[in-house]
């Protein structure tokens, strides 16, 4: 167990003391007068300094062997804390937590203080997150580059059961982990025009511009095998201080400019947030894309000399289309400082980039009205217009129709002219993938349809993964020695291991002990919610929990909708054997975004009715919990017993979510959307409960002109859940609070929750069967864990790495 747990041998007080030391040196305090925040700090840059050394090895070792490095374009990395994963990955925890003790320091209490670093909406963040652990986990030599938002997603607050939005401050007692290099910066210009010079060349004047400065974060890889690097960008002036204008006593107007740059760093866009910001929004995604181009063109300069051999060298993968600007910026780099021809640039463009398509959502669809793209980018406008004549040539050429060249080309000319950041990013790359099966197939069928009909190569498949040693090792480390008790120690290294649980799940004594895992974890999130919100919880109830951003097409509605539905059904049939349940809730909600504001607030509503009607004797409790971040989803997680992923089937395109979920020994009830289908390929049918339309069906329905009146009118249990919702029955204060939404219901009904809701209430009531077989409901939940390895980010990683990347 020890060994397992640490590589070095224990030496508390050596640890101490450097800990003592830093505290000293570096902070300023001593032990009488340190506040936790400074136990933190000194501890972050004491590990740090073992971090660092493996850090210099991995780049030293990289340099050394050639070797191609992989470089991944986000807007969002959701890394959460670092300090617990960081520890655990150096397996060096024990020590840590004992050198701690011994200064009367408790490691999980400021490991609970550090800030959670959400600079990122959710699951796509959250994946490139798991994605820079992985890389390192495998060894592989990797950058992330993303932008240094001063605050991240937003911290919420509910009051008096509405989203209230306040900034996330989490530079507030600085950085430990970061390491400003101020000597790796770039010129980012803005506007201006594109100039002929006299040797033929053009080349552009930007009208303005900022410089864009390196912040890098150590990323450590299990076991300490690699240290990479998350180089994040924050914005200078070139102008900080206009001391003309500060003599002459205009002193804001002085400082000007640092007000400019630090605007673009300030806050990371909602996800669903409309045209709001929208010029920020772009300059944004210029400015980190550009830097990152010219620090990759740099290194491989630096290292190899010559540019045409980038894509033996570098592999640049677009995670969404935030970043698919930078094709058209390496274009640019190629053909106006390197003096490449088109042709041969855009040859070593598409060899270099990969791109993940995240949505099939149009309304998610990145595309940038024509006029602003030209005056920001007035020579990338030039360069994506070259691009386009090139491409719609070749679709001529194979015999693509008028539509089709409609649908290839990269402006959308139908109203006012866009650019399509999605083709761009697909044209200017060498390979295009999804995140589930489900969703691949439907890429090929829906948005890029012709573009795959032109290049049928390009488009793969890369289903999303999840890091376990995060989600489940540091998570749920009760678990975690449970089955090394059981299986070995080998599943910490390869999670494919957990496949021989698989044996175990019918064994009696082990469901004892997977039981007794589980519910000390519900025990201790039932502490947690009572201290942070007064909440009082029956750790023996089932807890079916649905955290996630608030969004139409997740469709926590259905889920509120149900439980109004059962409580009404509770009330009128006391006598049933009811299975004790507690509704967990807990998501943001993009600031623009009434329904899904609507929706956070309905579920307290209901929350406050059903958990103080004595009528139903505890049997049901409903919460939202306030501000889902990676941190809370750490403590929810090992605690559930039921994952809800219960999106319109076709909109969901992965979830992680749900393999989380399952990883802890939760069922799941979901639709055959995204990842759920190839969660219940691997689980198998019997170990998970599936509901509703399929995508097709979803598809076929909407053809076939969905009238959600017709079905509501048909079922009475659906009827009057919705007709005591929409008359008040929750919101005595303001009867009228939820029609528009209950009634948007019976009119559009887009995300098909009446089509999906008998389906769904009969699902619950098959799960509540379940429930009632302990046993088996225990083998099922231990058969999802055995199962689910597969979902483990390092399979992802390697896939990319071998499909796409070239570097295994
Ligand atoms: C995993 C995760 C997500 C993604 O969840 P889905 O259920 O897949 O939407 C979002 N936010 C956080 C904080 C996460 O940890």
């Amino acid at each position: 167990m020890a060994t397992s747990l640490s590589a070095a041998p224990v030496q508390p007080n050596k640890l101490a003391e450097e800990i003592i030391d830093t505290l000293v040196h570096r902070i300023g305090k001593d032990q009488k007068a340190a506040r936790p925040h400074d136990w933190l700090a000194a501890t972050i840059l004491t590990v740090r300094n073992d971090i660092v050394e493996k850090w210099m090895d991995s780049t030293r070792d990289a340099h050394a062997k050639g070797a191609k490095r992989v470089y991944y374009l986000s807007l969002e990395f959701l890394i959460g804390r670092l300090l617990r994963d960081a520890l655990s990955n150096l397996r060096q925890t024990r020590d840590v937590a004992a050198a701690l003790e011994t200064l009367g320091v408790d490691l999980a209490q400021i490991e609970e203080i550090e800030p959670d670093a959400a600079l990122g909406n959710g699951g796509l963040g959250r994946l490139a997150a798991c994605f820079m652990e992985s890389l390192a986990s495998l060894d592989l030599p990797a950058y992330g580059y993303g932008i240094r938002y001063v605050n991240g997603m937003f911290r919420q607050r509910i009051d008096d059961g509405f989203q209230v939005e306040l900034p996330e401050n989490w530079l507030q007692y600085g950085n430990p982990w970061e390491f400003e290099r101020r000597e790796s910066k770039y010129f980012i210009g803005f506007g201006g025009e594109v100039v002929g010079t006299e040797t033929g060349h053009v080349h552009w004047k930007a009208g303005e511009g900022v410089e864009a400065v390196a912040v890098d974060t150590p990323m450590v890889g299990w076991r300490g095998k690699r240290v990479n690097t998350l180089r994040l960008w924050t914005a200078r002036s070139l102008d900080p201080l206009q001391l003309d204008r500060f003599n002459a006593g205009d002193f804001e107007g002085a400082l000007q400019g640092q007000t400019r740059a630090d605007t673009l760093v300030r806050v990371l866009y909602p996800n669903d947030s409309t045209a709001a910001g929208q010029e920020l929004r772009l300059r944004q995604e210029y400015f980190f894309s550009s830097a990152s181009i010219q620090d990759i063109v740099r290194r491989h300069l630096q290292y190899d000399g010559d540019i045409r051999t980038l894509p033996t060298k570098a592999a640049i993968q677009l995670n969404d289309t935030h970043p698919a600007v930078a094709v058209a910026e390496l274009m640019r780099l190629l053909v106006d400082h390197h003096d490449l021809g088109f042709d041969e640039a855009w040859d070593i463009t598409r060899a270099t980039f990969g791109y993940t398509n995240h949505t099939l959502l149009p309304e998610a669809l990145e595309s940038w009205p024509l006029p602003l793209f030209e005056r920001l980018l007035p020579r990338h406008m030039q360069l994506v217009y070259a691009i386009n004549a090139k491409l719609l040539r070749e679709a001529k050429a194979k015999g693509a129709d008028e539509a089709a060249i409609k649908a290839i080309s990269l402006i959308d000319e139908g109203g006012e002219r866009r650019v399509r950041m999605a083709n761009l990013a697909f044209a200017g790359s060498h390979s295009v993938n999804g995140v589930a099966a489900l969703h691949t197939d439907l890429m090929k069928q829906t948005v890029f349809r012709d573009l795959h009909a032109l290049y049928p190569e390009r488009i793969n498949n890369k289903t999303n993964g999840i890091t376990p040693r995060r989600w489940l090792q540091e998570a749920n480390p009760g678990l975690a020695s449970l089955i090394e008790e059981a299986i070995g120690p080998g599943f910490r290294d390869d999670a494919a291991e957990l496949a021989k649980l698989d044996a175990h799940a019918d064994d009696d004594a082990f469901q004892q002990k997977f039981a007794a895992v589980k519910r000390a974890n519900k025990v201790a999130l039932t502490q947690y919610l009572r201290a942070e919100m007064g909440l009082r919880l029956d750790p023996d109830a089932m807890f079916d929990v649905q955290i996630k951003r608030i969004h139409e097409y997740k469709r926590q509605l259905l889920n509120i909708i149900e439980t109004v539905a059962l409580y009404d059904q509770i009330r009128s049939h006391p006598e049933r054997e009811w299975v004790p349940r507690v509704k967990l809730f807990a998501g943001k909600a993009a600031s623009s975004y009434v329904n899904a504001k609507l929706i956070i607030k309905l579920a307290g509503d209901v929350a406050r009715r059903i958990n103080a009607d004595p009528a139903i004797g505890g049997l049901l409790k409903v919460a939202f919990v306030p501000n889902y971040n990676v941190s809370l989803a750490e403590k929810i997680i090992p605690a559930a017993n039921l994952s809800e992923q219960i999106s319109t089937a076709g909109m969901e395109a992965s979830g992680t979510g749900n393999m989380k979920f399952a990883l802890n020994g939760a069922l799941t009830i979901g639709t055959l959307d995204g990842a759920n289908v190839e969660i219940r390929d691997h689980v198998g049918e019997d170990n998970i409960v599936i509901f509703g339309m399929t995508a097709d069906e979803v598809a076929q329905a909407r053809a076939d002109g969905y009238r959600p009146r017709d079905i509501i009118d048909r079922s009475p249990e659906l009827g009057q859940a919705l007709s005591a919702i929409a008359s008040g029955v929750f919101s005595p204060d303001d009867p009228d609070r939820y029609k528009g939404l209950i009634g948007g219901l019976y009119d559009t009904d887009h995300f098909m929750l009446a089509a999906d809701f008998d389906a769904y209430a009969a699902a619950q009531r098959e799960v509540d069967r379940r429930w009632h077989d302990a046993a088996q409901w225990n083998a099922t939940a231990i058969r999802n864990v055995a199962r689910v390895g597969w979902f483990s980010s390092d399979r992802t990683i390697a896939e990319y790495a071998k499909d796409i990347w070239g570097v295994l």
